[in-house]
């Protein structure tokens, strides 16, 4: 029977819905921690990711006053603790992107950004998919707000995967849109590209498939960015502008834990979108720290300059 690609998608994707028995306790939180540490290495909270990256960029050049942040993140709801942790250090975000957190604004989103920098300013393009932890540790899923158990985490992604695995055992006739409907047009495309990446999500069985999937969409993305920046870089980019180029995975957590980012690449670009530096160990490295310990130096910093300020120089006299 042939069935529509939306009625597939949405009816694998939300298969189910509010499972799951576990919910927030002190013990459900620390389970968090440890299964977003073990499943992604090299994890760190997007509190600390935004420090850091304020802790590197901020020399080169990246301040509040003089950088516009650009963003690619899926739409889901459970993405933009990322975007406001951010905001905090850099200023309102552009937008560049759709489900998933594909670029889908495309050359022309880009190319309006590239004009709303800050005069003699630079650029912080931030992008990646998604995936969530639920509080019995299931990857692919998170609790949500309002909900009494947990649900799929990224829809689209998952929607992607049940495609391509359909298409790939020929267990079901899908009828898809054409890609120029725009209804349907962001879920088609990923659907085709995730093609490309079937062989390393089947490869990694149905245990490890939801691990995977962000690997691949991200690589995916990552294609579809480099493209974009090609057409656009130089020509709508200002000589001199510097662009900190930063892709990973958000995993997103239940409510009341916090919000992770694995950063994948972190990287300083020039105006023609050239490799520059990469910057991706020092922020590993700068977002591993103690935070509490950071926030007391940061203030027994500030309370030592505030001290030297008020020092009244006296003359020495000699004689
Ligand atoms: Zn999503």
């Amino acid at each position: 029977m042939d069935e529509s690609l939306h009625t597939f998608t949405i009816k694998t994707t939300f298969a189910h819905e509010d499972e799951g028995t576990a919910s927030s306790s002190a013990a459900s939180v620390i389970k968090i921690v440890e299964n977003v540490k073990n499943t992604f290495p090299g994890v760190v909270t997007s509190r600390q990711l935004s420090r850091s990256m304020k802790v590197i960029l901020e020399p080169k050049g990246f301040t509040l006053d003089k950088t516009l942040l650009v963003t690619s993140f899926c739409c889901d709801e459970v993405c933009r603790d990322l975007e406001d942790e951010l905001k905090k250090n850099f200023g309102q975000n552009f937008n560049l992107g759709g489900i998933a957190g594909f670029p889908f604004g495309g050359n022309a989103a880009f190319g309006a950004m590239a004009h709303h920098v800050p005069t003699d300013g630079h650029i912080i393009i931030c992008y990646g998919p998604h995936v969530g932890i639920d509080f019995d540790g299931v990857v692919g899923k998170v609790n949500r707000r309002g909900h009494t158990g947990s649900g799929a985490c990224c829809n689209t992604a998952i929607g992607a995967l049940a495609y391509v695995k359909a298409v790939k055992t020929g267990c079901v006739v899908i009828s898809s849109p054409e890609v120029n409907d725009p209804t349907d047009a962001q879920q088609v495309f990923i659907n085709h590209i995730l093609m490309d990446e079937a062989d390393r999500l089947l490869d990694a069985g149905e245990e490890k498939e939801m691990i995977e999937l962000p690997h691949a969409i991200f690589d995916a993305q990552g294609k579809l960015l480099k493209r974009i920046m090609d057409k656009c870089c130089p020509s709508d980019i200002r000589e001199g502008t510097k662009i900190a180029l930063l892709g990973g995975i958000q995993i997103n957590s239940p409510e009341g834990t916090p919000e992770y980012f694995l950063p994948k690449k972190f990287h300083l670009l020039n105006s023609n979108g050239e490799f520059v530096e990469d910057m991706t160990a020092s922020l590993v490295e700068e977002g591993s720290k103690d935070i509490k310990q950071v926030i007391k130096e940061t203030r027994l910093k500030a309370q030592m300059d505030a001290v030297k300020q008020n020092l009244v120089e006296v003359p020495i006299m000699e004689g």
